[in-house]
């Protein structure tokens, strides 16, 4: 089976998982050039933003706009491109594909990186093991070419992650919702995108990972309630609010590393509850999870971060 087969048999098993595929330039990872109606560099331009107001049915133009799971058109692209590469459009095929960088040019890391990690993969590690996860290796998982990995999970109904936006951690992007990713057996000079992984099938994406992508921010914010109440904490903190704070303080205080992210999550949201109850100040109950937070070696920004959601949390809850 020659490279074009297997692309062809590539491409028929990833619209038969319902991704739509589209066409990249043969050896590369652009899309297909776009024709002189669609490129704003061409005299012939025709202003218009999208395949859905395209001046011509747009078939190989705007990239992954349009892709598709109709096996004649794919068909048809190869029989015109037969060397093409194939993009798939991960938002309509509700994947989201962690993408490890390699740090090729050797660039020194943001300092809270400073002697752990020299690439995305070491950034990944971190991760997993701020979350007590192993390396997800059942999941599908592709080597490319500049020796990084693209890991594949599914995502939720109602789940959405946004590709660019937000910052998962040092060389690692996040493809999701407005981008595709370049599927396995496409190639660029400097070799193959090829699984690692035994199956094509991706798993769920866990818990921990849609954690992770809404609080470095991948996950667009639901809209602001309108007209909400401020939130009045009550003025002091009650004998039982006390006991309740000191409580989960001490569970964040003592939490076995590999946990202590999410148990900061779990105590913060309680004690957020708290002073919602007019148990607590929020005053007394920011003071308790700070230093209980940084007896646990997590730092004021994760701190804040974890506060500030339990607010939006328990606040959403309680406005619903
Ligand atoms: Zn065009
Ligand atoms: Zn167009």
């Amino acid at each position: 089976m020659n490279t074009s087969q297997s692309r062809q048999r590539a491409a028929a098993a990833f619209i038969a998982r319902g991704w739509p595929v589209f066409p990249l330039t043969p050896g590369a990872k652009k899309p297909l050039r776009h024709c002189n109606l669609c490129s704003s560099k061409s005299p012939d331009y025709q202003p218009h933003r999208t395949a859905a107001d395209c001046p011509h049915p747009a078939d190989t133009c705007h990239g992954f706009h349009v892709a598709t799971t109709d096996p004649d058109k794919v068909t048809g692209w190869f029989s015109r491109y037969p060397d093409m590469n194939i993009g798939i459009s991960t938002g309509p095929a509700r994947l989201v594909v962690v993408d490890l960088d390699v740090n090729k040019e050797g660039a020194a890391p943001p300092p809270q990186y400073n002697g752990l990690a020299a690439h995305g993969g070491d950034v990944f590690a971190l991760a997993l093991e701020r979350y007590g996860q192993t390396y997800p290796g059942d999941t599908l998982i592709v080597g490319t070419p500049s020796k990084g990995l693209h890991l594949y999970w599914t995502l939720p109904d109602g789940i959405t992650v946004n590709k660019s936006e937000g910052a998962f951690g040092w060389n690692i992007d996040v493809r999701s919702t407005g981008g595709y990713i370049v599927a396995p057996t496409s190639a660029t000079p400097d070799g193959e995108y090829r699984r690692l992984s035994a199956g094509l099938d991706p798993l769920p994406a866990p818990q921990w990972l849609l954690h992770h992508l809404e609080g470095t921010g991948h996950m667009p914010k639901p809209p602001a309630p309108v007209n909400r109440p401020p939130y009045r904490g009550p003025r002091t903190t009650s004998q039982q609010g006390r006991v309740g704070l000191a409580d989960l303080a001490a569970q964040l205080a003592g939490a076995p590393e590999g946990q202590r992210h999410r148990v900061l999550c779990t105590v913060t949201t309680a004690a957020a509850y708290l002073v919602q109850a007019g148990r607590c100040t929020e005053a007394d109950m920011r003071a308790e999870i700070y230093s209980a937070g940084r007896v646990a070696q997590r730092d004021e920004n994760e701190i804040h971060q974890a506060i500030e959601s339990a607010f939006d949390y328990v606040g959403r809850r309680g406005a619903a």
